[in-house]
């Protein structure tokens, strides 16, 4: 097989530059760069550059006493003499090293607090954040001036005193950072590939919630200063360390304002306004550098509770001799809180055998990607498999505990999910992300040449060039993305592939790429491949079987040849009727008037009633039954209908 990619290969500048080229577009951020670059350098080198040794006021005289600035003290002298200047120099060293360490240790607790509340959820969730909001009410200054008023005026005690009262804000913005990512497909996907919650946390969730972490670093800093000039001036500094806020204090103190000598309250008050300036500034030019714009989506991984794995209903179900995969009456429910659930899907049934590809067809909330998510356990927490079975290796994956279905994700059904740049992590590159995959789950897998090479292998697979691995998702066009996702969901040689609508979104002739790989692939691999669409051409040229669905259950099941040659159902008709047919050039197309039913409330004869022309009194009233229909030589073919019943 030879598939090749028509990309075209640019030079990529690596992730340092790409932060240095968009953080310089940002003037207020060079600013204030510039600012701090400044007076971090005034603080180091405080030593060298300073004309006076602060702790010093030999050789001071007493005219030397509040002296206005001159040639021999650019900014005057301060109460005993000393060089103001020269104070300003050291005070930035106290001042900047207060601010860096408080603001290490409050984004150390509110980041810590935010990522497990954001990712745990639930009663770990309810009390972390219930604690913070505590905090949040709770004035911190004037709590911190008690404390540190009541233990020793140290430096250290400022420091920890600043850093543990600060962390509220952050662990609010990371909680809610970390919920968005965690609601991301490479998020679901990396629990699908079995990856641990430390794992998870640690490669995927973390990097996302890094940029939040560094822009409140940044702006905590200041605040961190201002509190700590704060305390100093109010006299509860560490009187050994000479900060602004002592140099303030002292001025107030000694009769700075009552002599004139403004330059011993100025000097200071600039060196604050200075940082806190230059720090503000920085953090608006991270965030625009920094904080991506995140995609969210609606499925968040939960653990199905299984009520009832006792097939029900009196349905026809499909039967096939040593299927791979057989779906038995597979019901989902949606919880919603004091509300009737979601029947999102009922009853459904099928079989997949070995190198087989069955379409599973059917308008956007119609059930489909709840079924594939129910298949994995991936369903959102609010999803409940309330009957049927899946099986698989006769085993059922409905009854499995939560180690035993990891070993069955990936290894033996792996899917590919629906929009790639959101299944795809955007800070980490694809290369990597692929091979995060053997990682997790052959865990004897040599992780040095022999793992880059089988990712190479991989991405060659699906026509990826070997230069591209170690590109970011961003670098890639939308159908080398959908590739990528491909030979991800390829990585361990799983049997079955789920490919959740792989095609949405992609333009006609990557569409057509996209589908003659999967082609290609099953035939190659003998994969069985199940595909989730809502396109009846793209199901008319790859499939073996189609189960159309509507509102949640199964309208017609049959072999893809009877399904467009001989349909008997109302609604798959509706729906080839609206699919173009390049051998029938004068095919009227039409569209089915209405929209299909809400989940949370169906109607309770025929789901289709309302939107179908055949429909009559029993259909309001009555829901039909699966009928099995032996009018073709297909193996199974089955519909759900009140009319099949009188012409069976
Ligand atoms: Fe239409 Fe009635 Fe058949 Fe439903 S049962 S598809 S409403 S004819």
């Amino acid at each position: 097989m030879s598939i090749q990619t028509v990309e075209v290969k640019a030079k990529v500048p690596s992730p340092s530059t790409n932060f240095w080229q968009t953080y310089r577009q940002s003037k207020l951020g060079i600013a204030g760069l510039v600012l701090l670059l400044v007076i971090t350098v005034i603080a180091i080198f405080a030593p060298v550059l300073s004309p006076y040794d602060p702790k010093s006021s030999a050789g001071v005289g007493a005219g030397q006493v509040y002296n206005p600035p001159s040639a021999a003290h650019w900014l005057g002298t301060d109460d005993a003499g000393r060089d103001v200047f020269s104070n300003f120099m050291y005070g930035a060293r106290v001042s900047l090293l207060v601010g860096f360490f408080a603001s290490f240790i409050s984004v150390g607790i509110g980041g810590t607090i935010g990522i497990v509340a954001g990712y745990y959820g639930g009663r770990v969730e309810n009390i972390l954040m219930r604690f913070t909001d505590t905090m949040l009410v709770i004035p911190d200054l004037p709590l911190i001036v008690v404390i540190v008023a009541l233990t020793k005026p140290s430096l250290l005690n400022i420091i920890f005193v600043i850093g543990i009262f600060g962390w509220t804000t952050t662990a609010r913005m990371v909680r809610s950072q970390t919920l968005a990512v965690k609601s991301r497909k490479f998020v679901l996907r990396a629990r699908a590939i079995g990856a641990g919650r430390r794992h998870i946390i640690r490669h995927h969730i973390l990097p996302l919630v890094m940029p939040i972490l560094v822009v409140q670093a940044v702006l905590v800093v200041s605040v961190a200063v201002l509190n700590e000039s704060t305390l100093s001036f109010l006299g509860l500094g560490d009187p050994t360390a000479l900060s602004w806020g002592q140099m303030l204090n002292y001025a107030f103190a000694r009769g700075a304002m009552s002599t004139g000598a403004w330059w011993a309250l100025v000097a200071p008050g600039i060196g604050i306004i200075w940082v806190v300036l230059g720090l503000t500034l920085v953090g608006q030019g991270l965030e625009h550098v920094l904080n991506p714009r995140l995609d969210t989506h609606h499925l968040m991984p939960g653990r199905p509770v299984v009520v009832n794995h006792e097939a029900s209903g009196e349905s026809e179900n499909p039967t096939e001799k040593n299927p791979l995969l057989e779906v038995r009456n597979l019901s989902i429910n949606y919880i919603n809180e004091g509300k009737p659930p979601a029947r999102a899907v009922e009853n459904i049934s099928f079989t997949l055998k070995e190198g087989e590809l069955i379409g599973l067809v059917g308008e956007s909330g119609c059930g489909k990607t709840t079924l594939m998510l129910a298949l994995l356990r991936l369903l959102p927490s609010a999803g409940q498999i309330v009957n049927g079975q899946v099986i698989f290796s006769g085993k059922d994956l409905t009854a499995l505990n939560e180690q035993e279905i990891n070993a069955v994700r990936w290894k033996d059904i792996s899917i590919v999910f629906q929009g790639a740049m959101n299944a795809l992590n955007p800070v980490r590159t694809v290369g990597d992300q692929i091979a995060e995959a053997i990682i997790k789950h052959m865990p004897g897998f040599p992780r040095d040449q022999r793992l880059q090479e089988r990712v190479i292998e991989l991405l060659d697979l699906v026509g990826i060039a070997a230069d591209h691995k170690e590109h970011y998702p961003h670098q890639y066009s939308g159908g080398m993305r959908q590739r990528a996702m491909i030979a991800m969901a390829l990585a361990c040689n799983p049997q079955i592939i789920i490919a959740d609508e792989p095609t949405t979104a992609l333009d006609v002739m990557i569409q057509a790429q996209i589908l003659e790989l999967l082609d290609s692939l099953r035939k190659k691999l003998g994969l069985a491949i199940i595909f989730v669409t809502h396109d009846l051409g793209v199901v008319a040229e790859i499939c073996d079987k189609v189960l159309v669905m509507y509102g949640g259950v199964t309208a017609e099941y049959a072999d893809v040849d009877i399904i467009y040659n001989e349909s008997r159902h109302p609604y798959t008709q509706e729906l080839l009727k609206a699919f173009p047919d390049l051998t029938k050039p004068k095919k009227k197309l039409s569209s089915i008037p209405g929209y299909p039913p809400r989940l949370d409330a169906l109607p309770i004869g025929c789901r289709f009633a309302p939107r179908c022309r055949l429909a009559f009194a029993r259909c309001h009233t009555e829901q039909p039954l699966l009928q099995k229909l032996n009018d073709s030589q297909s193996a199974v073919h089955i519909a759900s209908c009140h009319l099949l019943e009188v012409s069976k």
